[in-house]
């Protein structure tokens, strides 16, 4: 087995995603670039590469499975394993509207369409993409699994009406999405921890990004920073926890 770390970051074109990957990169692993768009991901991986990095586009919608299991397949035919994966790829359902600012979103008002596309990115795709690449990741001497949560997770903090989220609109697609998704992490973990693979939930921060009209305070750079934390974990690591860059996070 190659010392060479393999590393799959999904929404890898840009924001977070992006930023996760150019960190990866430079500290030396090979990156498989996800994006749903082909061209967005062959230029992402293009400048990558200019940058000095060793990137490969790969086409990936999460919540197509057969472009998982294609994807899955590409990767195995390649390097014939998988070391890292972050399920990075994310959606409000709001469009360009800030969680913050997504009235559409209150539960009162939700509309189920919406909130079944939120769930089906959020939460579906990343066990969809998850599984797809579960069997290479087994084939890795040091698994390593990092799923894209947030703050907003948080049932401690969204439940504390003093508390630092208080003053967010109730949402009922995007929020418990990411709360679903770090259930879905423990379950990971738990079935997972016998085999050495080390599946965390981070909370980036507000980073300025599409995702929120680029109103975060953070840039992607540091955002990515904690989600590398968890990706290049040592094997007396974490797993089945929720971290953001102060360390855990209550869930
Ligand atoms: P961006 O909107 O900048 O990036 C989202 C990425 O996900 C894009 O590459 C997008 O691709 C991709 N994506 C969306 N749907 C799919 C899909 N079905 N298949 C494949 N890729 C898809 O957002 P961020 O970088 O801010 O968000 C990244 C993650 O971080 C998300 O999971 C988000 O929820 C989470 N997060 C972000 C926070 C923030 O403040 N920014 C705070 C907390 C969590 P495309 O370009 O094709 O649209």
């Amino acid at each position: 087995v190659s010392e060479q770390r393999i590393a799959l970051v999904t929404g890898a074109n840009k924001g977070i995603g992006r930023a996760t990957a150019e960190q990866l990169a430079a500290l030396g692993m090979t990156v498989v670039v996800g994006a749903r768009e082909p061209r967005r991901g062959e230029e992402t991986a293009a400048a990558l590469r200019a940058a000095g990095g060793d990137a490969h586009p790969v086409t990936l919608d999460v919540t197509d499975q057969e472009t998982a299991r294609a994807a899955a397949e590409r990767v195995e035919e390649r390097f014939g394993r998988l070391d890292v994966l972050v399920n990075n790829a994310g959606i409000t359902g709001s469009g360009q509207v800030a969680p913050q600012d997504a009235v559409d979103q209150v539960p009162s008002s939700v509309d189920l369409v919406m909130v079944r596309a939120v769930f089906e990115t959020n939460v579906l795709g990343v066990i969809a993409v998850t599984n797809a690449l579960l069997p290479l990741l087994r084939r890795s001497p040091a698994p390593r699994i990092v799923n894209l949560s947030s703050h907003a997770a948080s049932l401690t903090i969204s439940a504390d009406p003093d508390g630092p989220l208080a003053a967010l609109p109730a949402s009922a697609a995007y929020t418990p999405s990411k709360a679903a998704l770090n259930a879905v992490t423990v379950q990971y973990a738990n079935e997972l921890r016998k085999d050495g693979v080390l599946v965390n939930a981070v909370a980036p921060g507000y980073v300025a990004t599409d995702i929120n009209d680029h109103r975060g305070f953070l840039t992607p750079a540091q955002g990515a920073a904690a989600v590398v934390r968890l990706a290049t974990l040592p094997s007396d690591g974490p797993t089945g926890g929720f971290f953001d860059a102060d360390g855990p996070v209550p869930w």
